[in-house]
């Protein structure tokens, strides 16, 4: 089944083979799974070579002790190239796991996210492929003699068992395969006669998967559903995109409002695609990755498979098998389903391109939207980036190329009204900080009343993230990192609880960086005062609601309180069948849900993403106002949102309600361009960590130092650092970084490359490269 899969990978071996007895003379280059920055070679030993294949993972000896460790294969040559070379142990799996393509997408990503190829490859297959786990094998048999050579043995037999296999055997179509078990059910004989047939060299054996037919589980599959008729904006788009679905290489921004209809482009598009013979992945962010996301691909599509967290390590490694044997038109996942082994590729669509979830955060540190669109060049397909708030890396670069807009709702749905609720004013007013103004409070209650449902947004978990004491003033910090801890109350806690009434706080300190989880002192450790609970949180919220709106149904969601995917499926379907009133969440309620009964949106606070120490916190605002905004009056009625903020008249705050994502864009890609950040200049960020504060220093001062030649090489590349990052220490270790930048990729790519070759990153845990960050703390 490999040689079916990958044909192109199927480098023979020339025939000139040597005598046994001879030197060897085949190696292979093995990529190690561990992170040795450098691929080793290791001979091929001859009773391999008929297996041996580019793609395969295998366990190799490595070091003085011949420890033995696993890796690919992602070579094959016939030069020795150093003086020794040990073979290789066994082949762990005979399948390939990477075909041509994805190997050459595996080095440009370690190329470029500088990563060893061993690592990235490793981290590309799920790990129920390389354990196969989940799926059974069936033994095949085919001819490893002439037909001539059989019939000559057959008439010199006379043991009946082998000679009715061997007359079963000719019967067998040239060139083709019988089943193990099969063949020897139907000459009746045991399988262990058949095996033998192979050690005399007249059969060859080999196992392939037994793969089941692809199906979609009941919960993701919907009703079958007739394309949509396309609306103006929908059919001008379409029409534009159409010929690039068949010309090559493209990238397709489509910058369309929330509920401007999308998802119907990128199911039309993909079903031209499909029609022509080839496959779509479609990536959506994880948490966007619901079964009412899926079920208008599996709706639309017969063969489509999904890569969702949830799966079991069986199903995971089947789907991928499906999806290798070609069986799945559409792959829908998130950030790894990029890396699906589709067989021919023919468009990649990535819905909410904006989303920072697309970037991993360990190595290798890839960015699935880059991916996408060098895979896609790889391909020759079209790429289409959808969003309604397009990074501002995306949108500069769509300037010059092609941008597809959809500027309002569809069914000249109105986009819905944004109204301020100054903080400020509120406070003045009521004279303490509430969380929930009255006019708030009023939206919810009225929204209620009609029959209509809500959303309310606080983008921060926990009951008060400030934990202080008003005597000596000094937050509570965490004792492993540079962060204060945000109080989180147990379950049950809360207005009419015991322990709340006394005034007494039961609940836990965590820290939201490296986890760690400490009872609440019972008084300052200073001075003895007791403690005060300051700031926001989604448990705060909760609180007043239900001092508030007694009445009011609704579930909070966050990371705290949905453990497991079901659990937010569960409550999402309890929304939708309007058995709640109101979802109160942080981003996980932010993006993706299209329920035409909701229409009011709250955000607790607008300001909480501004305040962050990082150049984006304005894009990030943005962002988050505009997709929680969007999920209001998605129906027939129509929607409203109601912005709480003390900062009314900040200019992102005020494009936001204007819904003007042009002006947005301007305005903050002039102040980007002026200060040279992204997406004027590239960026690679190296964070080196260590628990001892003066080492870590002296590490960094030298690691300045080292990089020097290489920075020194290239005139537009400038570092700065090392300087603390923004939260200093995370589970106690301090953390330092060097910031490379440049005007372009380019020159930025070689000093990283040179910097590489002389050593200065050697692997290991205490030193990160980021390249592309999206994150600077
Ligand atoms: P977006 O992805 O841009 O937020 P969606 O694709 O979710 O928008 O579309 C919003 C709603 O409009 C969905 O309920 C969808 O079924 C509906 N819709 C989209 N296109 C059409 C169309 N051409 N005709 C009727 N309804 C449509
Ligand atoms: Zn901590």
């Amino acid at each position: 089944m490999s040689r079916a899969l990958f044909p192109e990978l199927d480098l023979e071996l020339p025939d000139d083979r040597p005598k046994p007895g001879k030197r060897p003379s085949y190696f292979a280059a093995v990529a190690l799974e561990q992170s040795i920055d450098k691929e080793l070679d290791y001979e091929v030993p001859a009773a391999m070579w008929d297996e041996v294949k580019i793609g395969q993972r295998v366990r190799v000896p490595l070091g003085r002790g011949n420890k033995l460790a696993h890796g690919y294969i992602v070579g094959l040559h016939r030069e020795q190239r150093y003086p020794k070379t040990k073979p290789i142990r066994t082949i762990t799996d005979p399948r390939p796991l990477v075909d041509g393509q994805l190997l050459e997408l595996a080095r440009w990503i370690g190329r470029y996210y500088v990563c060893p190829i061993g690592t990235v490859i490793d981290s590309i297959l799920p790990s129920a492929v390389k354990k196969r786990v989940g799926i059974g094998y069936v033994t095949m048999c085919r001819l490893a003699m002439t037909r001539d050579a059989v019939q000559d043995l057959l008439e010199n037999t006379k043991a009946p068992k082998r000679r009715a296999l061997l007359g079963r055997l000719l019967q067998v179509e040239e060139g083709g395969e019988i089943e193990l078990a099969k063949l020897a059910g139907e000459a009746g004989v045991k399988p262990p006669t058949v095996r033998r047939l192979s050690k005399l060299g007249v059969i060859t054996l080999r196992n392939v998967a037994d793969l089941p037919a692809l199906s979609v589980p009941k919960n993701w599959s919907g009703p079958r559903q007739q394309p949509l008729t396309l609306s103006d904006e929908q059919r001008v788009v379409m029409d534009n995109l159409t010929p690039r679905l068949v010309d090559g290489f493209s990238v397709n921004l489509l910058h369309g409002v929330t509920g401007s209809g999308k998802t119907e482009v990128y199911l039309q598009a993909i079903a031209k695609v499909v029609e022509a013979g080839k496959q779509a992945i479609v990536l959506v962010p994880e948490i966007a990755l619901t079964p009412q996301t899926v079920r208008r691909f599996t709706g639309r599509f017969e063969k489509v498979a999904v890569l969702h967290s949830g799966l079991t390590a069986g199903a995971r490694h089947r789907f991928w098998q499906q999806i290798a044997a070609g069986q799945a038109d559409v792959v829908v996942g998130a950030r790894s389903a990029i890396f699906a082994p589709v067989p021919k590729l023919g468009i990649v669509v990535v819905d909410e391109e904006h989303e920072n979830s697309y970037k991993q955060d360990q190595a290798p540190r890839y960015h699935a939207r880059d991916v996408a669109i060098k895979r896609a060049q790889m391909a020759e397909c079209a790429v289409v980036l959808g969003s309604a708030t397009p990074s501002l890396e995306s949108w500069e670069r769509a300037k010059s190329g092609h941008l597809l807009s959809l500027p309002s709702r569809v069914a000249d749905r109105p986009m819905p009204a944004i109204e301020i609720i100054d903080l400020r004013n509120v406070q003045r007013q009521t004279r303490r900080i509430e969380l929930l103004s009255p006019r708030l409070e009023h939206l919810l209650r009225v929204t209620k009343e009609a029959g209509e449902q809500g959303i309310l947004l606080l983008n921060r978990r926990g009951y008060a993230n400030f934990v202080f004491c008003p005597s000596c003033l000094e937050p509570v910090n965490c004792r492993f990192c540079d962060a204060t801890m945000t109080y989180h109350r147990n379950v049950g806690e809360g207005p009419g609880s015991g322990s709340f009434e006394a005034g007494k706080h039961t609940g836990q300190l965590h820290c939201h960086y490296c986890l760690a989880v400490n009872p609440l002192p019972p008084s300052c450790e200073a001075c003895g005062h007791k403690l005060s609970l300051f700031g926001l949180g989604t448990q705060r919220v909760e609180e007043e609601i239900r001092r508030k709106l007694p009445d009011l149904r609704f579930e909070r969601v966050d990371s705290d309180t949905m453990r497991g995917g079901s659990q937010y499926e569960q409550v999402l379907d309890r929304f939708s069948r309007g058995e709640l009133d109101v979802l109160l969440g942080t981003q996980m309620i932010a993006k993706g849900l299209d329920y035409p009964n909701v229409t009011f949106v709250g955000i607790v606070s607008g300001d909480t993403a501004l305040s962050l120490p990082d150049f984006r916190a304005s894009e990030r605002t943005f962002q988050l106002i505009t997709q929680v905004a969007g999920r209001a009056g998605r129906g027939e009625k129509p929607g409203r949102v109601a912005l709480q903020t003390f900062m009314p008249d900040d200019p992102t705050i005020r494009s936001a309600l204007a819904g003007d994502y042009e002006r947005f864009a301007d305005r903050e890609l002039e102040l980007r361009r002026q200060t040279g950040q992204p997406p004027f200049a590239r960026m690679a960020r190296i964070v080196v960590r260590d628990q001892d504060e003066k080492k870590l220093a002296s590490r960094c001062q030298q690691l300045v130092v080292d990089l020097g030649p290489a920075v020194a090489s290239e005139n537009s590349v400038t570092l700065r650092g090392p300087h603390p990052c923004a939260i200093s220490r995370i589970s106690g270790y301090w953390r330092q970084q060097v910031l490379l930048s440049a005007p372009s990729a380019l020159p930025l790519q070689r000093v990283l490359s040179r910097a590489r070759s002389a050593g200065n990153f050697a692997t290991n845990d205490r030193l990160a490269v980021d390249v592309d960050p999206v994150s600077l703390l």
